[in-house]
């Protein structure tokens, strides 16, 4: 059975029911090993991807200050060709993208055909931080569900494989991690003051997370809530649901490579004759 419940929208969630200290019953030294084994996977089916150019892909990461978005890019996509993927972290708009509409900056960013894009925040930054700080109307806030929603359906009408990441960590071991950070000379560069002061509003920042993820969790676009306490499991999970959606292309990807051969040597055949 899949670590990770793909969320398509079918049912109803909180996130309080799902457990960040989840780790699936699995020892960390087994979980690094099979993290490692699918991540050799992912790199193989990348390389299809890519030579295929049939198909983008979508990762979104959300999560709060240290859920570990950082700490996944560098673990679980560093063995991924940095050919044919890149990363868009989004931050507080700039007065250019806050004079757009809301999906203007993001657009730009989507993955093109064999790309693998990663959302390091996002578009629901729109419709959480924006919520939880009264930076729009509760009219705009509601409307975005709809557009998110719209959105993400012409990716997924133009092939994009969407994949979506909520790294869910307890407050406790945020706690944990904000003040490791601060005994950690190479990883204080990270702190913010912010980051104690948004600490404050937790329950409002978990409560509009369930709404994203009842309102835009779709068969095309699923939401994954990965328990991240343990950034081993957190590994294992995210490599296991990428593989996974991935794996099941590799057929048409080598159909399409095996095409795309025989054209170039018809073609170089015909160059020779005519020489
Ligand atoms: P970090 O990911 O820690 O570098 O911080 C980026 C900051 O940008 C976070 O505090 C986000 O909440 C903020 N941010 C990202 N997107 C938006 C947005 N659309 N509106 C307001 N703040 C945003
Ligand atoms: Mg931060």
């Amino acid at each position: 059975m899949a670590l990770l419940e793909r969320l398509d929208g079918s049912k109803k969630v909180q996130i309080k029911d799902f457990d960040p200290d989840m780790d699936g019953g699995i020892k960390r030294a087994d979980a690094e090993k099979r993290t490692l084994a699918l991540c050799n996977e992912l790199d193989e089916l990348q390389e299809l991807l890519y030579a295929a150019q049939e198909t983008p892909v979508l990762i979104v990461l959300q999560g709060m200050d240290t859920s570990g978005k950082d700490g996944t890019i560098s673990h679980v996509m560093r063995y991924m060709n940095p050919q044919s993927c890149r990363v868009a972290s989004f931050k507080a708009p700039t007065p250019l993208e806050l004079s757009h509409d809301f999906l203007w900056r993001i657009h730009s960013e989507t993955p093109g055909k064999g790309m693998i894009t990663i959302f390091n925040r996002s578009h629901y930054e729109d419709v959480l931080v924006v919520k939880v700080h009264n930076l729009a109307s509760p009219k705009i806030v509601k409307a975005r569900y709809d557009h998110i929603n719209n959105f993400e359906r012409l990716l997924a009408d133009s092939n994009t494989l969407i994949l979506k990441f909520f790294l869910h960590i307890s407050k406790d071991e945020q706690k944990k991690r904000l003040l490791d950070r601060e005994g950690d000379p190479t990883k204080a560069w990270k702190l913010s003051p912010t980051d104690w002061e948004e600490r404050e509003l937790w329950d409002q920042y978990q409560t509009a997370f369930d709404d994203v993820i009842n309102r835009c969790s779709k068969p095309y676009a699923p939401w994954y809530v990965v328990p991240s306490n343990h950034k081993w499991f957190r590994n294992l999970a995210i490599a296991e649901a990428m593989v996974e959606a991935l794996r099941p292309h590799r057929k048409s990807w080598e159909q399409r490579l095996e095409q795309i051969g025989t054209e170039g040597l018809k073609q170089l055949r015909a160059m020779r004759q005519s020489h």
